[in-house]
């Protein structure tokens, strides 16, 4: 997993759209703030990780974060060839003006569709299909984390390209194997319910306690910054208090400065 860009908060005028995020794109045709495409990953899987990772700019790494880093050096660098006519392309920007999505795909491949068939839902013979391709470090999750991120980049191929998307694939490097994901109309549904939660999520700026019972939370990077045990919400206001108690503290006083 990659760290996000920065998403800040900003000032909120009443009854405006929050400030977007540093360096983001202004906005959607709605003029809404661009939800990364990442985030929706975060917020299936734990909607406050999503809260501390993109409005609170937390992060942390731990094993998996790192594994992942490893596993997406060669697709993170933007590259485009063709083998066996299918184009492949690493690291490809991604946008959803409508939606008010964006982000980078790891790989897309272009697949031409074969003269003579064009079953209904398909691309017309002669042109490419989309076919993205998500990698991760792990193995296929019982959670709708990884399809609902790659959902959503379909959403963006299809707005960019005019073209169905009908199919992508989850590379899972535990595993070495491709699971193809179908982009059936309960997998849009939940992937656009998602998007609704981030932008409420992100309209509030609020950052939502941990749930009550999470067995997520061992495998999370955030576990020590997010605390769910001590019923902390914003990590940030939490952080600002441990660090102005210590600066008040009489061993802060003696402390050398560095
Ligand atoms: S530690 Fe648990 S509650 Fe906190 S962000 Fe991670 S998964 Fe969510």
């Amino acid at each position: 997993m990659t760290p996000p860009p920065p998403f800040a908060k900003g000032p909120r005028p009443s009854g405006e759209n929050p400030s977007p995020p540093e360096g983001s794109a202004p906005g959607d045709a709605a003029g809404r703030w661009m939800v990364p495409i990442a985030a929706l990953q975060h917020a299936v899987y734990c909607l406050r990780q999503a809260a501390l990772i993109h409005l609170e700019q937390a992060w942390a790494e731990n094993r998996f974060t790192a594994e992942g880093h490893q596993l997406h050096i060669t697709v993170d660098i933007p590259d485009a060839r063709a083998r066996r006519g299918v184009r492949r392309v690493t690291a490809l920007p991604l946008v959803s003006m409508r939606l008010g999505l964006e982000g980078v795909a790891d790989v897309v491949e272009f697949h031409r569709a074969p003269a003579g068939s064009t079953p209904a839902g398909s691309a017309p013979a002669g042109s490419e299909t989309p076919y993205p391709v998500e990698i991760k470090r792990g193995k296929p999750k019982p959670h709708a984390a990884d399809t609902v991120q790659l959902c959503a980049q379909a959403l963006c191929l299809e707005e960019m390209t005019g073209l169905p998307v009908p199919e992508g694939a989850v590379y899972y490097g535990e595993t070495r194997h491709r699971l193809p994901v179908a982009f059936t109309p309960e997998l849009r549904a939940l992937t656009l319910d998602t998007l609704r939660a981030l932008r409420r999520l992100f309209e509030t700026q609020a950052t939502p306690p941990a749930p009550s019972r999470t067995g997520r939370c061992r495998a999370c990077s955030l576990i020590e910054l997010c605390r769910p045990k001590a019923g902390a919400t914003s990590a940030l206001a939490w952080r600002a208090r441990t660090l102005a108690a210590r600066l008040d503290s009489p061993d802060g006083d003696d402390e050398t400065p560095p």
